[in-house]
């Protein structure tokens, strides 16, 4: 049985005054639960840190918490208080958290599409009202296994997982960076009383680029097949789309088949030790590893490397042992064929100053193709960094890709950023160590994703993923400094309407080039057949 903790009610209500004055409208409200002793009732003393003044171990959970929900108040600026429980507990190995929403809602009032799911705090925000006022919006679990970090100020240790940023990664999904699809099955929810499933909002922005199908176009089994279509997945959403160039760094490591010859490149996973991999990269025939009759590369390698790439096979030791021994025979590069299918390629971890060629590691289905070429002929492939692409973007539609992993991981498939994202992204399945308290460009693009999805909605009736004209003006006619010229101020597919384009001129510094702007704004909506020629001359006289 867990209650909401006593012992630390005083500090909370003099922390809420603060996260209070962030807004003049909603906030990010947290209710802590925890068993006498542990969680946030832990009152193990501790230290000051990293800009954490708390005095406890839970005090100092708390402060941190409190810090995530001021951060993406400020950015969200919730119109409705959002309620969230949160609590510590034994979680699956290697989970930090997790979190979700109680309650989803479709066709409520200001939805900008119909038959779709929204998660309980965004539907409450574009409806402007509670929706399920019994209840929490988001609820939220974090690992008692884990010893985090509980400074403010992103310097956790080597090793170290960094709560601030675990909570914030966990609110964004709170906050609906997730979808309602089971990914095992592609089953979504039904409705009470409805005979079909409804598509949620998330799906509505996730599109395979093989099939080019978005989520909610697709059939459950079409979606199940595509949760497992790594690096294939994408987001299409306007204002992911736009961010990310500001956001995303090119260069994106792989290995290119030289011979036989392959258009598409093998994905690669990265080496933490060793030389990072280069544009120019390096070129060389595959040659199996040969260690006393394995290929583990654990002992001396006995076939004949020198100035090729060794192909050695995961397992038994470490990946340093491997790259070492291959060094040592004269390789001048490495691919670790992985032995389990574990797709996109994880990166290899270990530390050894002493490495000096390149190393990474290829897909259990990658290795064993090579395999099977070498049998018949020679390979030829070239280990590098490809700067013609975004990194963590699709190669078809060069749209930020999204987690599709194999074996299929329900809760974590297609809810996340891939991990080829440069810099590593918030939204990414892990929480990697560089991280910082960033959820918007330049650094991160978990903000423009929650745009896409509607917490800058100006409900229009243009979904905001498509909107180009978010915040739009939408008096009934479009007036001008002049007068009114009765002109209805029409909203066009893109989410802009009339006035938005006049607003838009203004932006100019001379009144006479703004009068031009508008000028000739209004014969191009002529043209597209939006205005007629009397209207022109109507909304040309009130501009003056
Ligand atoms: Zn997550």
């Amino acid at each position: 049985m867990r209650a909401r903790t006593i012992a630390v009610a005083a500090t909370l209500a003099f922390v809420f005054a603060i996260a209070a004055n962030a807004s003049a409208q909603g906030q990010i409200i947290v209710d802590f639960f925890a068993a006498p002793g542990t969680g946030f009732a832990d009152p193990t003393p501790a230290a000051p840190v990293g800009g954490n003044p708390g005095t406890t171990v839970g005090q100092q959970r708390i402060y941190v918490f409190l810090q995530a929900a001021a951060i993406w108040t400020d950015i969200i600026k919730p119109e409705q208080d959002i309620f969230m429980a949160a609590q510590f507990q034994s979680l699956p190995a290697g989970v930090l958290g997790s979190a979700g929403a109680q309650f989803i809602h479709a066709n409520f009032p200001g939805a900008e599409l119909p038959n779709t799911w929204h998660f309980d705090s965004l539907a409450d925000h574009i409806a402007q009202g509670d929706l399920a006022p019994c209840c929490y919006d988001i609820v939220a679990r974090f690992s008692t296994n884990f010893v985090f970090y509980l400074g403010l100020d992103n310097n956790e240790a080597p090793g170290q997982a960094d709560l601030l940023v675990t909570v914030l990664h966990e609110m964004g999904h709170g906050l609906n960076f997730a979808n309602a699809v089971d990914e095992t099955t592609g089953a979504i929810p039904t409705p009470a009383g409805a005979t079909e499933p409804f598509g949620d909002i998330y799906s509505q922005y996730t599109q395979d680029v093989t099939t080019g199908k978005t989520w909610n176009a697709m059939s459950a089994a079409e979606r199940a097949a595509s949760a497992i279509n790594v690096r294939k997945v994408s987001w299409n959403g306007l204002h992911v789309e736009l961010a990310k160039h500001k956001v995303l760094k090119k260069g994106e490591p792989g290995v290119r088949m030289l011979t036989p010859p392959s258009t598409s490149p093998l994905m690669l996973g990265e080496a933490a030790f060793g030389p990072p991999l280069t544009a120019a990269g390096v070129t060389g025939n595959v040659v199996l590893a040969d260690s006393s009759g394995t290929t583990t590369g654990c002992t001396a390698i006995s076939s004949n490397v020198s100035g090729k790439i060794a192909l050695i096979d995961r397992g038994v030791c470490a990946f340093t042992v491997k790259v070492k021994n291959a060094q040592d025979a004269g390789a001048i590069g490495v691919l670790i064929g992985d032995n389990v299918l574990a797709l996109p390629p994880p990166g290899l971890g270990g530390v050894d100053a002493t490495i000096t060629i390149p190393s990474g590691r290829i897909g259990l289905p990658d290795a064993n193709a090579i395999k099977t070429s070498l049998a018949s002929g020679p390979v030829r492939v070239k280990m590098h960094v490809d700067n013609t692409i975004l990194a963590g973007t699709d190669r078809v539609r060069r749209q930020v890709l999204v987690a599709a992993l194999n074996p299929v991981a329900p809760g974590s498939s297609i809810s996340h950023f891939d991990t080829a994202a440069k810099p590593n992204q918030i939204m990414e399945p892990a929480i990697n160590s560089d991280l910082v308290t960033s959820v918007e460009p330049p650094q991160d693009l978990t903000f423009p994703l929650l745009t896409d999805l509607g917490w800058l909605t100006d409900r229009d009736g243009v979904p905001d993923g498509r909107d180009f004209c978010l915040g739009s003006i939408l008096t009934p006619t479009v007036v001008g400094p002049a007068c009114d010229s009765m002109v209805p101020n029409t909203i066009g597919a893109n989410g802009c309407s009339i006035s938005d384009y006049m607003a838009a001129c203004d932006q100019l510094e001379s009144n006479s080039l703004a009068r031009v702007c508008k000028l000739l704004a209004a014969v191009v909506l002529k043209g597209q057949g939006v205005i007629t020629g009397q209207q022109l001359g109507a909304i040309n006289s009130c501009m003056r």
